[in-house]
C-alpha cells in the first residue's frame, strides 16, 4: 500500500492529454451540459479511480459517462450504471451507503476499488483501440500500486475484460495463454512468480442496457460481487 503514491497517480490521470479525441469530446460535453445538469460545473477531464489504497478487491468498468464521471469527477458517480453498482456493493456491506451523486456526499467503499482501462469519457461509449492502448499505462500504474493488498477484481463486461487482461499481465501476474474469454461468471486466477494471486471475475457491465433487459439482475451483480469479495478476503452482507 502506498497512499500517497495512488493519489499523486490519481493527480496525473486527471491532467491527461493524450487522446485528441477524447480531449476534445469529454471539454465539449462539459462546455455544452445536459439541460437537467446545466447549474453543474462538470468535471470535463479524465476520471480517477475511487476507492481505499489498500483495497482488496478491484473494480474494473469501460470508461466514464459523458454526464456522469465527467460531470462528477468520480468513478460511476451521477449516472444510471454508478446507481446499480452502489447500490448492490451497499446490498452486500462493501460501501457506506446506496448512492453515489457527487464528490462531497460522503461515499466510502470497504476494501473496494473502482477504475476503469480507459479515464476519459468516449463518444457513443466506444473508446478506439488505440486510446485503449494508450490509456492502459494508467491502469498498470494502479495496479502496480495496489498489488501489495489486491487479491480479487471484478471486470464488467467484455470491453473491460479484453482491456484489462494486458494490464494485469504487465503488473505482474501470468495471464494463461490462450487468454481466458470473458462471460458472466467467468473466475480465473492468475498466477504470480514474486507474490499472491489475483482471482478474476467476470460480470456482465451495469450499463442500462444489461440492466433495463433484465440481462444483469440485481440478484446476479450481488452474487458475482459476494464471490469476489469472498476470493479476496473481505466480509460480505
Ligand atoms: S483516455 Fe486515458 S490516455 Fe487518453 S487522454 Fe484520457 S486519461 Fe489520457
Amino acid at each position: 500500500m502506498d497512499p500517497s503514491g495512488l493519489s499523486r497517480l490519481d493527480r496525473r490521470i486527471a491532467g491527461c492529454r493524450a487522446c485528441p479525441r477524447l480531449v476534445d469530446w469529454r471539454e465539449e460535453v462539459a462546455r455544452t451540459k445536459r439541460a437537467a445538469f446545466a447549474d453543474w460545473t462538470y468535471w470535463g477531464r479524465p476520471v480517477p479511480g475511487f476507492g481505499p489504497p489498500d483495497a482488496r478487491l478491484l473494480i474494473v468498468g469501460l470508461a466514464p459517462a459523458a454526464h456522469g464521471g465527467n460531470r462528477t469527477g468520480r468513478m460511476f458517480t451521477g449516472d444510471r450504471s454508478g446507481d446499480v453498482l452502489y447500490q448492490a456493493l451497499y446490498d452486500v456491506g462493501l460501501a457506506s451507503q446506496p448512492t453515489s451523486v457527487h464528490t462531497g456526499d460522503g461515499l466510502e467503499l470497504y476494501g473496494v476499488r473502482v477504475t476503469s482501462p480507459v479515464h476519459c469519457a468516449p463518444p457513443a461509449n466506444r473508446p478506439t483501440p488505440g486510446e485503449r492502448d494508450a490509456c492502459r499505462p494508467w491502469l498498470v500504474q494502479e495496479l502496480h500500486l495496489l498489488r501489495p493488498t489486491v487479491r480479487a477484481a471484478l471486470v464488467l463486461g467484455a470491453f473491460g475484460w479484453q482491456a484489462a487482461l494486458p494490464a494485469f499481465a504487465a503488473a505482474g501476474w501470468t495471464v494463461p495463454r490462450p487468454r481466458p474469454a470473458f462471460a458472466h461468471g467467468a473466475r480465473v486466477t492468475l498466477d504470480a512468480a514474486d507474490g499472491p494471486g489475483l482471482d478474476l471475475f467476470g460480470c456482465f457491465h451495469v450499463s442500462q442496457r444489461n440492466t433495463f433487459t433484465g440481462r444483469l439482475t440485481p440478484g446476479m451483480l450481488r452474487a458475482v460481487l459476494r464471490s469476489a469479495a469472498d476470493a479476496a478476503g473481505l466480509g460480505t452482507a
